[in-house]
């Protein structure tokens, strides 16, 4: 079942960083259609609408998820700068990410292969203390898998990235992927 447990999505929007309000940017990253607008729009709003598009470039999504330990995490979530354009706009894509999630198709051995390449560009780019997550989408559609779950895991550990399945269609993992991220963030000390 998804969105199991006492964990849910709660619009606040209250930016305040302390030890109980957490917030963080999170890029993503993979190759155009491998559902990366659609993991948005399932987390953010809850629906799966593959024809509406996230607005790329400057603009960002915002989500808070509440813990089970009673902290809030506010991730800001930029969606991929258009390909194109991305050599030049990598630098300020980065800057301040404390997050990142790579994204691939699990029917395609090919996605897959750029998500390396996504991966090496992560680690030349990001901060070295960045949270990275390895994400095989479209779990839904595993009687075409071609990427097996075992070499994708070992994959993510080797890269030091935690791994997970998800589908942005049917919602699986959706919202575990993003507590996740948010479980794994370093808390401030408490003031
Ligand atoms: P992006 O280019 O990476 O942002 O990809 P999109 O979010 O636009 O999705 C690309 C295509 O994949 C769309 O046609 C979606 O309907 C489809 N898609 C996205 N996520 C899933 C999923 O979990 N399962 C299935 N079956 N299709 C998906």
């Amino acid at each position: 079942a998804n969105n199991a447990g006492a964990v849910g999505n709660i619009n606040n929007e209250n930016s305040a960083t302390d030890s109980k309000n957490l917030r963080v940017k999170l890029v993503l990253l993979g190759d155009s259609g491998v559902g990366k607008s659609c993991i948005v729009l399932r987390f953010v709003r809850g629906q799966f609408d593959p024809t509406s598009k996230v607005t790329v470039g400057a603009s960002f999504l915002s989500q808070t998820l509440a813990l089970e330990d009673s902290t809030t995490v506010k991730f800001e979530i930029w969606d991929t700068a258009g390909q194109e354009r991305y050599a030049a706009l990598a630098p300020l894509y980065y800057r301040g990410a404390g997050a990142a999630i790579v994204v691939y198709d699990i029917t395609s051995p090919e996605l897959f292969n750029k998500a390396q390449y996504w991966v090496k560009e992560l680690q030349k780019h990001g901060s070295p203390d960045m949270i990275m997550a390895l994400v095989g989408n479209k779990a839904d559609l595993h009687d075409n898998r071609c990427v097996s779950s075992q070499d994708a895991k070992e994959y993510a550990d080797r890269n030091s990235m935690f791994f997970i399945e998800t589908s942005a269609k049917t919602a699986d993992n959706i919202n575990q992927l993003f507590e996740e991220i948010a479980k794994r963030l370093p808390r401030p000390a408490p003031s």
